[in-house]
């Protein structure tokens, strides 16, 4: 059992949370020694790890702690050209030409060999990126291992994905993601592409560049042939490369709604295909008729789950009125009891935030909600001295209007509004600029299904949140993107039909 709790006590109006910490787990943290981190990486280019031609490097560290952790060269325009030019001759003279079974056993390598290393990536992800090794031991790493398995399966079956049509590659692809799941996006990239045809030259992101890096040492073990897969690290201007490269064909991105767009100004009048994975700020409602614990812990899950690092978390909760003071105590209760410390210690809950500029935003609108008036609640969980941490937040009684309801915090901050009605709430929560994903916590089927066709959602949970499968798409409307990723869907945006 975590921490204990101790009675909330009144206080003309503010309630203080109390953290016993007389009762705690012992620090079990997970070893570092199975990790390998090199000094100072290069980049993946044509099978081979070569020297930047920008002769640039810069530092990746540990947010729990600040140390750095190694160095990783930055690609400028001309190494995003070396990479393209042998992502092009790959898919010319192998890659398209290999038969799909023979594409599907190398898909099918890198998923085992994922999982066989799947001890230290989950170290090596926790380090860089401040995630709980809970999170990247049981779902980051085994999840992608599952997306290269899953469209290993699809490779040689494209006829049966899309009957009576003819599938083409459509070359090479550019791959941009983001640092809130490393090794999980770039799965979720490099998987679909290798299947049906393309090659990749990827980017990961400038905080959490090692898992990417491992993967191109497996793949460099896999055997695949080289220039298949280039991984090129650097920051915002090696994305750009990439996006304006004249001879890349798709672009995929994921990160937020912002770059999305000054990307989709720079492919304007191109032929590149895309697909934007954006930002979210997901409603999760709850009905009177709910399952209240269990819909507690969905809420923790859905909105504290990777520090709040989630594009999909469940920020927005809206409760109807009647059970409202019942819930929003038991939430409050829940908080107290979360653990927030070492990422690599198997008991945490939420661990470091992922950089000092993360940190930093979220702080700004913590400010904000307090500014704009709004009751906040704070854990009083102790927090370590070195590194980046955010105490679990609620904020209480907020307007639609707040923009802690209305923008993309990040982090683990809960933004809480009542409601009467099943059609004041669908307009509520649809009333964003974002549409990613929601969750319905209620114990009527018909109502699940009459509220979700109304809702402006990718993805919509009902009774659970967060919850993920290489099988099933994902995806946003409105500011959230547009596209598919995972699968059957996930294809599609990899391919040209024809008759
Ligand atoms: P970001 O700043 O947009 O960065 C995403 C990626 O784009 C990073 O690799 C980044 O490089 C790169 N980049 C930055 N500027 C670029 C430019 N001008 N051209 C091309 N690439 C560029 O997003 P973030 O703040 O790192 O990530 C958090 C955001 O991602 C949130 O808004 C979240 O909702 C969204 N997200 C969405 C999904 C989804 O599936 N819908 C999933 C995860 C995250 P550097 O990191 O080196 O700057
Ligand atoms: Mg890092």
């Amino acid at each position: 059992m975590p921490a204990t709790k101790k009675k909330n006590v009144k206080k003309s109006n503010t309630i203080k949370l109390k953290f016993d910490t007389s009762w705690n787990y012992a620090p079990a943290p997970e070893s570092k020694s199975a990790a390998t981190i090199k000094k100072q990486y290069d980049l993946f280019i044509n099978g081979e790890w070569v020297k930047p031609l920008s002769h640039k490097y810069f530092d990746t560290s540990d947010p729990a702690n600040e140390e750095k952790l190694s160095e990783v060269a930055e690609a400028n325009a001309a190494d995003v050209d070396r990479a393209v030019k042998a992502a092009r001759n790959a898919y010319e003279k192998v890659w398209k030409k290999m038969p799909a079974k023979e594409r599907a056993k190398y898909i099918f390598r890198i998923a085992r060999m994922v999982q066989e290393r799947a001890r230290e990536l989950a170290i090596i992800e926790s380090m860089d990126g401040g995630k709980p090794i809970r999170e990247s031991r049981d779902f980051d790493i085994p999840t992608a291992a599952n997306h290269f398995f899953y469209y290993a399966g699809w490779a040689d079956k494209l006829d049966y994905a899309f009957p009576n049509r003819n599938t083409n590659p459509l070359g090479v692809a550019g791959q941009i993601i983001p640092w809130n799941f490393p090794l999980l996006m770039a799965a979720w990239k490099i998987a679909p592409a290798l299947a049906t045809g393309n090659t990749v030259v990827l980017k990961p992101a400038e905080t959490t560049p090692l898992t990417a890096l491992k993967l191109a040492e497996i793949i460099q073990e896999s055997g695949l042939p080289e220039g298949v897969v280039n991984i090129v690290s650097g920051g915002g201007a090696t994305g750009a490369a990439i996006v304006n490269h004249p001879d890349i064909n798709k672009i995929a991105f994921t990160g937020s709604t912002e770059v999305g767009k000054l990307i989709q100004k720079s492919i304007a009048g191109t032929n590149k295909k895309i697909t934007l994975e954006l930002g979210g700020k997901a409603a999760n409602i709850i009905f009177e008729d709910a399952p209240i614990d269990q819909a507690v812990e969905g809420v923790i899950n859905g909105v504290y789950f990777n520090q709040g690092h989630v594009c999909c978390a469940g920020s927005r909760l809206y409760i109807q009125e009647s059970v409202a003071p019942e819930l929003i105590r038991k939430l409050r209760d829940r908080i107290e009891t979360l653990i927030v410390g070492d990422p690599l210690d198997k008991n945490t809950d939420i661990g470091a935030i992922n950089s000092k500029q993360q940190l930093d935003t979220i702080r700004r609108y913590l400010k904000i909600g307090k500014e704009e008036g709004y009751e906040m609640y704070e854990s009083s969980c102790p927090l370590p001295a070195k590194g980046y941490w955010c105490r679990p937040t609620i904020f209480t009684d907020v307007a639609q209007s707040a923009r802690i309801a209305q923008e993309e915090i990040f982090g683990p901050v809960l933004a809480i509004l009542t409601f009467r009605t099943d059609d004041e709430v669908i307009q509520k929560a649809n009333n964003t600029p974002y549409g990613l994903s929601a969750g319905v916590w209620t114990d009527k089927g018909s109502k699940i299904f009459n509220l979700t066709k109304r809702m402006r959602a990718g993805v919509i949970w009902a009774n659970t949140f967060n919850k993920f499968d290489p099988s099933s798409p994902f995806g946003g409307y409105k500011e959230s993107g547009f596209g598919r990723e995972g699968g059957l869907h996930g294809l599609l945006p990899y391919v040209n039909l024809s008759h």
